[in-house]
Protein backbone atom coordinates (compact mmCIF):
# COMPACT_ATOMS: atom_id res chain seq x y z
CA UNK A 1 0.00 0.00 0.00
CA UNK A 2 1.10 3.77 -1.05
CA UNK A 3 -0.07 6.63 -0.74
CA UNK A 4 -1.47 8.23 -3.92
CA UNK A 5 -2.06 11.32 -4.63
CA UNK A 6 -3.34 14.18 -2.06
CA UNK A 7 -4.05 18.00 -2.20
CA UNK A 8 -5.83 20.51 0.55
CA UNK A 9 -7.81 23.99 0.18
CA UNK A 10 -8.63 26.04 2.12
CA UNK A 11 -11.15 29.15 2.05
CA UNK A 12 -12.81 31.99 3.74
CA UNK A 13 -16.04 31.28 2.48
CA UNK A 14 -18.51 34.43 1.45
CA UNK A 15 -20.11 35.14 5.08
CA UNK A 16 -16.74 35.13 7.32
CA UNK A 17 -14.21 38.12 7.97
CA UNK A 18 -11.67 35.60 8.70
CA UNK A 19 -10.43 32.08 7.99
CA UNK A 20 -10.28 30.33 11.11
CA UNK A 21 -9.37 26.61 9.84
CA UNK A 22 -6.10 25.17 9.53
CA UNK A 23 -4.98 21.94 7.22
CA UNK A 24 -2.21 19.78 7.23
CA UNK A 25 -1.61 18.02 3.76
CA UNK A 26 1.85 16.28 4.74
CA UNK A 27 2.17 12.45 4.34
CA UNK A 28 1.30 10.81 6.00
CA UNK A 29 -0.47 12.75 7.76
CA UNK A 30 -3.45 14.98 7.09
CA UNK A 31 -5.94 16.81 9.60
CA UNK A 32 -8.17 19.67 9.75
CA UNK A 33 -8.96 22.07 12.40
CA UNK A 34 -11.64 24.67 12.89
CA UNK A 35 -11.21 26.99 15.60
CA UNK A 36 -13.48 29.08 17.82
CA UNK A 37 -12.91 32.20 20.14
CA UNK A 38 -13.01 35.47 20.40
CA UNK A 39 -10.99 38.33 18.30
CA UNK A 40 -8.38 36.23 16.63
CA UNK A 41 -8.48 33.48 19.28
CA UNK A 42 -9.72 31.07 16.78
CA UNK A 43 -7.38 31.34 14.45
CA UNK A 44 -4.62 30.89 17.20
CA UNK A 45 -6.19 28.05 18.18
CA UNK A 46 -6.39 26.11 14.89
CA UNK A 47 -2.65 26.95 13.92
CA UNK A 48 -1.71 25.79 17.34
CA UNK A 49 -2.91 22.30 16.83
CA UNK A 50 -1.92 22.11 12.82
CA UNK A 51 1.49 22.89 14.83
CA UNK A 52 1.33 20.63 17.66
CA UNK A 53 0.09 17.91 14.81
CA UNK A 54 3.21 18.64 12.12
CA UNK A 55 5.49 17.95 14.65
CA UNK A 56 4.59 14.96 15.66
CA UNK A 57 3.68 13.51 12.53
CA UNK A 58 6.47 11.66 11.26
CA UNK A 59 7.44 9.70 14.41
CA UNK A 60 3.90 8.44 15.43
CA UNK A 61 1.92 5.51 14.21
CA UNK A 62 -1.46 3.89 14.85
CA UNK A 63 -4.34 4.92 16.83
CA UNK A 64 -1.50 5.53 20.42
CA UNK A 65 0.12 7.89 17.69
CA UNK A 66 -2.90 9.52 16.50
CA UNK A 67 -4.22 10.18 20.48
CA UNK A 68 -0.84 11.08 21.47
CA UNK A 69 -0.43 14.04 19.24
CA UNK A 70 -4.07 15.40 19.89
CA UNK A 71 -3.39 15.33 23.32
CA UNK A 72 -0.38 16.97 22.89
CA UNK A 73 -2.15 19.59 20.76
CA UNK A 74 -4.65 20.20 23.27
CA UNK A 75 -2.15 20.74 25.81
CA UNK A 76 -0.51 23.72 24.20
CA UNK A 77 -3.68 25.36 23.56
CA UNK A 78 -4.74 25.36 27.12
CA UNK A 79 -1.54 26.33 28.29
CA UNK A 80 -1.49 29.02 26.19
CA UNK A 81 -5.06 29.93 26.77
CA UNK A 82 -4.18 30.41 30.56
CA UNK A 83 -0.77 32.10 29.61
CA UNK A 84 -2.48 35.08 27.50
CA UNK A 85 -6.30 36.75 28.43
CA UNK A 86 -6.70 37.85 25.09
CA UNK A 87 -7.12 33.80 24.28
CA UNK A 88 -8.59 32.79 26.99
CA UNK A 89 -11.51 30.86 26.18
CA UNK A 90 -10.34 29.71 22.64
CA UNK A 91 -10.50 26.07 20.98
CA UNK A 92 -10.79 24.28 18.01
CA UNK A 93 -12.04 21.19 16.49
CA UNK A 94 -9.53 18.53 14.92
CA UNK A 95 -9.55 15.31 12.69
CA UNK A 96 -6.50 14.08 11.91
CA UNK A 97 -5.76 10.66 9.81
CA UNK A 98 -2.15 8.86 10.34
CA UNK A 99 -1.84 6.20 7.39
CA UNK A 100 0.83 3.13 8.20
CA UNK A 101 1.62 1.91 4.80
CA UNK A 102 3.33 -1.14 6.35
CA UNK A 103 0.08 -2.49 7.51
CA UNK A 104 -1.98 -0.32 5.22
CA UNK A 105 -4.20 0.83 7.85
CA UNK A 106 -5.21 4.53 8.20
CA UNK A 107 -5.75 5.71 11.90
CA UNK A 108 -8.27 8.80 12.24
CA UNK A 109 -8.60 10.88 15.59
CA UNK A 110 -11.01 13.50 16.11
CA UNK A 111 -12.68 16.03 18.19
CA UNK A 112 -15.14 17.83 17.59
CA UNK A 113 -17.65 18.30 14.39
CA UNK A 114 -15.23 18.40 11.81
CA UNK A 115 -15.25 15.12 9.74
CA UNK A 116 -13.74 12.18 8.34
CA UNK A 117 -15.53 10.21 5.11
CA UNK A 118 -14.41 7.25 3.06
CA UNK A 119 -15.36 7.08 -0.73
CA UNK A 120 -15.02 3.43 -1.60
CA UNK A 121 -16.74 1.89 -4.96
CA UNK A 122 -18.11 4.60 -5.34
CA UNK A 123 -20.10 5.07 -2.12
CA UNK A 124 -19.61 7.97 0.45
CA UNK A 125 -19.47 7.04 4.16
CA UNK A 126 -18.54 9.29 7.12
CA UNK A 127 -16.48 7.85 9.43
CA UNK A 128 -16.65 10.39 12.14
CA UNK A 129 -19.84 11.05 14.58
CA UNK A 130 -19.60 14.83 15.40
CA UNK A 131 -19.21 15.74 18.73
CA UNK A 132 -22.11 18.23 18.56
CA UNK A 133 -25.15 18.67 20.35
CA UNK A 134 -27.50 17.80 17.02
CA UNK A 135 -25.52 14.52 16.33
CA UNK A 136 -26.40 13.72 20.21
CA UNK A 137 -30.21 14.68 20.01
CA UNK A 138 -30.00 12.48 16.47
CA UNK A 139 -28.33 9.85 18.52
CA UNK A 140 -31.14 9.67 21.33
CA UNK A 141 -33.66 9.97 18.67
CA UNK A 142 -35.26 13.13 19.80
CA UNK A 143 -34.30 14.86 15.90
CA UNK A 144 -33.50 13.27 12.75
CA UNK A 145 -30.84 13.64 10.44
CA UNK A 146 -33.18 16.19 7.92
CA UNK A 147 -34.35 18.25 11.51
CA UNK A 148 -30.40 17.92 12.78
CA UNK A 149 -29.55 19.77 9.50
CA UNK A 150 -31.64 23.07 9.75
CA UNK A 151 -31.18 22.94 13.46
CA UNK A 152 -30.41 26.28 14.66
CA UNK A 153 -27.53 25.07 17.31
CA UNK A 154 -26.11 22.80 14.51
CA UNK A 155 -22.84 24.38 15.05
CA UNK A 156 -22.66 23.60 18.57
CA UNK A 157 -19.80 21.63 19.47
CA UNK A 158 -19.95 19.75 22.64
CA UNK A 159 -15.92 18.50 22.99
CA UNK A 160 -12.94 20.85 21.78
CA UNK A 161 -9.80 21.26 22.09
CA UNK A 162 -8.02 23.89 24.11
CA UNK A 163 -10.76 24.55 26.07
CA UNK A 164 -10.24 21.87 29.32
CA UNK A 165 -6.83 20.58 30.48
CA UNK A 166 -7.39 17.16 29.24
CA UNK A 167 -9.37 16.03 26.10
CA UNK A 168 -11.02 13.09 25.31
CA UNK A 169 -10.25 11.50 21.40
CA UNK A 170 -12.17 9.49 19.64
CA UNK A 171 -10.33 7.15 17.72
CA UNK A 172 -11.39 4.37 14.75
CA UNK A 173 -9.05 2.50 12.79
CA UNK A 174 -9.69 1.49 8.67
CA UNK A 175 -7.98 -0.91 6.77
CA UNK A 176 -7.45 0.89 3.63
CA UNK A 177 -7.88 -0.62 0.10
CA UNK A 178 -6.29 0.53 -3.12
CA UNK A 179 -8.46 3.07 -4.69
CA UNK A 180 -9.99 4.55 -1.30
CA UNK A 181 -10.43 8.12 -1.62
CA UNK A 182 -10.57 9.82 2.15
CA UNK A 183 -11.51 13.13 2.70
CA UNK A 184 -11.28 15.17 5.61
CA UNK A 185 -13.38 18.62 6.18
CA UNK A 186 -14.57 21.53 8.55
CA UNK A 187 -18.04 22.09 8.83
CA UNK A 188 -18.31 24.55 5.96
CA UNK A 189 -18.30 21.64 3.58
CA UNK A 190 -21.20 19.47 4.76
CA UNK A 191 -23.31 22.57 5.98
CA UNK A 192 -23.33 23.54 2.66
CA UNK A 193 -23.29 20.01 0.94
CA UNK A 194 -25.41 16.74 1.22
CA UNK A 195 -23.49 13.45 1.37
CA UNK A 196 -24.98 12.97 -2.09
CA UNK A 197 -23.55 16.16 -3.63
CA UNK A 198 -20.09 15.81 -2.06
CA UNK A 199 -20.10 11.99 -3.40
CA UNK A 200 -21.08 13.26 -6.89
CA UNK A 201 -18.47 16.02 -6.98
CA UNK A 202 -15.69 13.63 -6.19
CA UNK A 203 -16.87 11.43 -8.99
CA UNK A 204 -17.14 14.65 -11.59
CA UNK A 205 -13.15 15.45 -10.52
CA UNK A 206 -12.66 11.82 -11.32
CA UNK A 207 -11.41 11.15 -7.60
CA UNK A 208 -8.68 13.56 -8.39
CA UNK A 209 -8.15 15.20 -5.19
CA UNK A 210 -6.53 18.76 -5.93
CA UNK A 211 -9.59 18.99 -8.73
CA UNK A 212 -11.73 17.55 -6.60
CA UNK A 213 -10.61 19.62 -3.69
CA UNK A 214 -11.17 22.54 -5.74
CA UNK A 215 -14.89 21.49 -7.13
CA UNK A 216 -16.13 21.30 -3.24
CA UNK A 217 -15.01 24.88 -2.36
CA UNK A 218 -16.84 26.14 -5.05
CA UNK A 219 -19.85 24.25 -4.69
CA UNK A 220 -19.74 25.15 -0.78
CA UNK A 221 -19.94 28.90 -2.04
CA UNK A 222 -22.41 28.67 -4.84
CA UNK A 223 -24.82 27.61 -1.47
CA UNK A 224 -23.97 30.31 -0.12
CA UNK A 225 -20.56 29.42 1.99
CA UNK A 226 -21.61 30.36 5.26
CA UNK A 227 -18.60 29.36 7.34
CA UNK A 228 -14.78 28.67 6.32
CA UNK A 229 -14.82 25.53 4.00
CA UNK A 230 -11.63 23.11 4.15
CA UNK A 231 -11.25 20.02 2.17
CA UNK A 232 -8.22 17.71 2.45
CA UNK A 233 -8.06 14.99 0.06
CA UNK A 234 -6.20 11.66 -0.47
CA UNK A 235 -5.92 8.18 -1.91
CA UNK A 236 -4.40 4.82 -1.56
CA UNK A 237 -3.11 3.10 -4.49
CA UNK A 238 -1.19 -0.31 -5.18
CA UNK A 239 2.01 -0.38 -3.78
CA UNK A 240 4.76 -0.86 -6.63
CA UNK A 241 5.48 -4.75 -7.50
CA UNK A 242 8.02 -6.04 -9.44
CA UNK A 243 7.31 -6.28 -12.59
CA UNK A 244 8.82 -10.28 -13.21
CA UNK A 245 8.90 -12.29 -9.78
CA UNK A 246 12.48 -13.56 -9.23
CA UNK A 247 13.82 -17.27 -8.87
CA UNK A 248 14.87 -18.73 -5.17
CA UNK A 249 18.67 -19.42 -7.19
CA UNK A 250 18.56 -16.12 -8.52
CA UNK A 251 16.94 -13.24 -5.44
CA UNK A 252 20.03 -11.49 -4.75
CA UNK A 253 20.78 -11.36 -1.54
CA UNK A 254 18.92 -8.78 0.77
CA UNK A 255 20.70 -5.13 1.07
CA UNK A 256 19.78 -1.65 0.93
CA UNK A 257 18.90 -1.41 -2.35
CA UNK A 258 15.94 -3.68 -1.75
CA UNK A 259 14.23 -0.55 0.27
CA UNK A 260 12.10 0.59 -2.22
CA UNK A 261 10.07 -3.18 -1.79
CA UNK A 262 9.24 -2.48 1.39
CA UNK A 263 9.13 -0.17 4.57
CA UNK A 264 8.22 3.81 4.94
CA UNK A 265 10.68 4.82 2.45
CA UNK A 266 9.74 2.97 -0.23
CA UNK A 267 6.88 5.28 -0.47
CA UNK A 268 9.46 8.63 -1.19
CA UNK A 269 11.41 6.74 -3.76
CA UNK A 270 10.79 8.48 -7.56
CA UNK A 271 9.08 6.26 -9.53
CA UNK A 272 12.02 6.43 -11.89
CA UNK A 273 14.35 5.17 -9.13
CA UNK A 274 12.11 2.70 -8.00
CA UNK A 275 11.77 0.96 -11.73
CA UNK A 276 15.76 0.99 -11.87
CA UNK A 277 15.56 -1.03 -8.64
CA UNK A 278 12.82 -2.81 -9.27
CA UNK A 279 14.64 -3.84 -12.64
CA UNK A 280 17.67 -4.98 -10.23
CA UNK A 281 15.35 -8.60 -10.01
CA UNK A 282 14.56 -8.85 -13.64
CA UNK A 283 18.44 -8.96 -13.87
CA UNK A 284 18.13 -12.74 -13.82
CA UNK A 285 15.91 -13.42 -16.76
CA UNK A 286 16.75 -10.64 -18.63
CA UNK A 287 20.58 -11.22 -18.85
CA UNK A 288 19.25 -15.12 -19.52
CA UNK A 289 17.84 -13.28 -22.58
CA UNK A 290 20.23 -11.64 -23.49
CA UNK A 291 23.12 -14.54 -23.23
CA UNK A 292 21.22 -16.09 -25.44
CA UNK A 293 20.04 -13.55 -28.10
CA UNK A 294 24.57 -13.39 -28.18
CA UNK A 295 24.36 -17.02 -28.94
CA UNK A 296 21.74 -17.00 -31.61
CA UNK A 297 23.69 -14.58 -33.49
CA UNK A 298 27.15 -15.33 -33.05
CA UNK A 299 25.69 -18.72 -34.22
CA UNK A 300 24.05 -16.39 -37.39
CA UNK A 301 27.16 -14.72 -38.11
CA UNK A 302 29.48 -18.03 -38.00
CA UNK A 303 27.03 -19.62 -40.26
CA UNK A 304 26.77 -16.94 -42.36
CA UNK A 305 30.89 -17.05 -43.10
CA UNK A 306 31.16 -20.54 -43.27
CA UNK A 307 28.79 -19.50 -46.08
CA UNK A 308 30.62 -16.97 -47.52
CA UNK A 309 33.77 -18.98 -47.16
CA UNK A 310 32.43 -21.72 -49.20
CA UNK A 311 30.68 -20.23 -51.46
CA UNK A 312 34.02 -18.15 -52.53
MN1 LIG B 1 -16.61 25.90 10.91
Amino acid sequence: MRIGRAAGVTDTGRRRLRNEDAFICEPPLFAVADGMGGARAGEVAARLAAAALEEAGTQTRGEPGVTAMIVEANRRIWERALADPATAGMGTTVTAALVDTDSGTVAIGHVGDSRAYLLRDGALEQLTTDHSLVAELVSSGVLTPEEAERHPQRSAITRALGTEPTVEVEVLTIAGQPGDLFLLCSDGLPTMLSDGEVADALEAAERDPATAGEALVVAANARGGEDNITVVLFELAEGKAPAVEPTPAERPPPGPELAPDSGLEAEMVEPEASQASLSRHGAGPGGRAAALAFIVAALVIGALVLYWGITR
